[in-house]
């Protein structure tokens, strides 16, 4: 989480154009507000597991965030923090599995689908990709990168950018690019 939190720092301005282009210009102010205040919580807490941890951190992104980014990132991180309970450690194939009970929680949660221009379009194939054992990090995060590069061409079904209809084809999905991000964060961790 905190390879995300900086990542997010590094990468704010970029998810704010991204968001200028299909929605409000927030998307980089959302989510940077959302983990600072995360971070802050898991340094006053000090949750005792990874389900805790992802827990914690899904209730802040809920609580902080405005926009719609907040709920949905809340729901990932929730529901995957609840299939890990509250085992003190867990094995990357039942992380794998937690992060796609949570990438389905969104879908369901933004009645949404792979195809609509959304984060679910980087989520899902990087979750995939996470392969047999889970520990394909490196795959995930091209996954990742590459399902956030598909949503140029998309026309948005969900969110605000979908109020653009045709005009929103041609950029890239905020939500998408900041999905990526998570899983080079995770990449990042795992290789270091
Ligand atoms: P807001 O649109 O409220 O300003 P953000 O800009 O922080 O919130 O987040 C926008 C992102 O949220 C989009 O780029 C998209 O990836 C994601 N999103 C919006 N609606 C949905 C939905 N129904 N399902 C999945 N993701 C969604
Ligand atoms: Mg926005
Ligand atoms: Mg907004």
């Amino acid at each position: 989480m905190s390879a995300v939190g900086a990542a997010v720092d590094r990468e704010e301005q970029r998810l704010t154009e991204l968001d200028s282009a299909v929605g409000d210009a927030d998307h980089g102010a959302n989510m940077r507000r959302g983990l600072t205040a995360a971070l802050v919580s898991l340094e006053r807490e000090g949750p005792g597991s990874p389900g805790a941890v992802l827990a914690l951190v899904g209730r802040r992104l809920i609580s902080t965030v405005g926009g719609a980014s907040g709920p949905l990132y809340g729901t990932l991180l929730r529901r995957a923090g609840k299939e890990l309970g509250t085992e003190e450690t867990v094995d990357a194939a039942r992380l794998r599995d937690a992060l796609r009970a949570g990438a389905e929680a969104v879908a369901q949660l933004g009645s949404s689908a792979p195809g609509d221009k959304t984060m679910l379009d980087a989520l899902f194939p990087a979750v995939e990709a996470l392969g047999e054992s889970g520990t394909d990090f490196a795959a995930a995060r091209a996954a990742a990168e590459e399902g956030a590069a598909a949503t140029v061409p998309m026309r948005a079904r969900k969110g605000r950018a979908s109020y653009l209809g045709e005009r929103s084809v041609g950029h890239m999905d905020p939500g998408a690019a900041s999905s990526a991000l998570f899983f080079a964060a995770l990449a990042e961790t795992a290789e270091a």
